[in-house]
């Protein structure tokens, strides 16, 4: 679950990290109220969920109000790699002398969290880690030791620091794996980590990935949770517990694991078809899982057929079943449905469907026959 940058400021100031002051606003108008209240200069920064705002035209500074209005109607509705920005932060100006880069990340085959830290901030660290590997210093910290002051303080002068802002950033990287470990964080990055004139070192940005299988640890990432933009579709699968991810294609695709629902999608790309959807039920679905899959699916105007594809462990055929013809009863389904079922109690949900079986309802045995006839309905 990705954080909004603004969000992500609030978080590391909860751990105590030092942050710009700054408001969320979502209009032109609640922009300049906001920079009226911090007082100018103000950074307008776009909120959406992927980095390099500043090169695409999404961070500008503002050095009087007339400069917040102009940045935040043209920043308002500007489209960032694919995210419409329809909330902006509004941030007092920093000065810069140095700009930083700082994360924690898992490395899973190390079984270690991973820190990064380099002197070259403010560009990717992609870019950093391709062109100046040297410059990036990396830490691996077994979790169940933890991290002290002065294996912080090693890592710092490995990277070479100035000495101005050695203390600050010391400081800044133990609270930001205090934040990282005890919030369940997948991912938490600072770049640009700034030194200012004045000497002292300051978050500018905030990248926060939570894990999102810890929300029953964390109760308050519910408002997070809340933030995500999702499509009308991934919303209305969300609010039935579904996995789903909108595409562009045809052909509804409906699968149980997350493995199979890829595979499928690659069967139907390999059969000469476009996916409108992945959507994963997951183990265990039930008769009401499929049944909400169905209805989420049936709502997309573009899927012309619906590839249903089975393959029962902890799911049991004649739950699949057994859904699918709930989902018919409670629901128009206007797309037709193509069934492969196999696994645990295949032969019983086959003989469930066998007696509904007509040109709305199809089963074929194997997953590329399916994807086949499922493509050729789809026109
Ligand atoms: P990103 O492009 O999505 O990573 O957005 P950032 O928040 O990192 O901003 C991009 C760049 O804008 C930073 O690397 C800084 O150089 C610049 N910037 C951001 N905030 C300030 C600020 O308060 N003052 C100044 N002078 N520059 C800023
Ligand atoms: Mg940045």
């Amino acid at each position: 679950m990705d954080l909004f940058e603004h969000q992500g400021k609030e978080f590391f100031a909860q751990f105590g990290m030092p942050v710009s002051p700054g408001e969320a606003v979502f209009s032109v108008d609640e922009a300049v109220a906001a920079a009226e209240r911090l007082g100018t200069p103000v950074m307008v920064k776009a909120q959406v969920h992927t980095g390099g705002r500043g090169k695409a035209g999404g961070v500008k500074f503002a050095a009087d109000i007339d400069a917040v209005r102009e940045h935040a109607s043209n920043i308002l509705g500007l489209d960032i790699r694919g995210h419409i920005v329809n909330r902006l932060w509004i941030e007092k100006a920093s000065d810069i002398a140095e700009e930083y880069y700082a994360s924690f990340t898992l490395d899973r085959s190390a079984k270690k969290h991973l820190g990064m830290l380099s002197k070259e901030g403010g560009v990717e660290i992609e870019t950093v880690a391709e062109e100046n590997p040297d410059a990036i210093a990396k830490i691996w910290v077994d979790p169940t030791v933890g991290l002290d002051e002065a294996t912080t303080r090693a890592w710092v002068a490995a990277a070479n620091l100035p000495e101005a802002a050695v203390e600050g950033t010391v400081d800044i990287l133990q609270k930001l794996y205090v934040a990282y470990t005890d919030g369940d964080c997948d991912l938490v990055e600072i770049n640009p980590l700034i030194l200012t004139p004045q000497g002292n070192v300051h978050v500018l940005d905030a990248k926060v990935t939570l894990d999102g299988n810890s929300t029953f640890r964390h109760p308050d990432y519910e408002q997070y949770d809340e933030t995500q933009p999702r499509d009308e579709r991934e919303a209305a699968a969300h609010a039935k517990g579904l996995q789903y991810v909108g595409l562009e294609g045809s052909v509804g695709v409906i699968a149980n694991g997350a493995g199979l629902a890829m595979s499928t999608v690659d069967v139907v790309n390999q059969v000469g078809g476009k996916p409108a959807n992945f959507l994963d039920i997951g183990g265990g679905a039930n008769a009401d899982v499929m049944a909400g899959a169905l209805e989420v699916i049936n709502n997309d105007p573009a899927v012309k057929s619906i590839l249903i594809n089975i393959f029962g462990g902890i799911t049991r055929g004649e739950e699949v079943a057994n859904g699918i013809l709930e989902a018919m009863r409670r629901v128009k389904i206007d797309a037709p449905i193509v069934i492969r079922l196999d696994g645990t109690n295949a032969d019983e949900g086959r003989a469930i469907l066998a007696p509904n079986i007509n040109e709305m309802l199809q089963m074929e045995d194997t997953m590329l026959d399916a994807a086949r006839r499922a493509v050729e309905l789809a026109g």
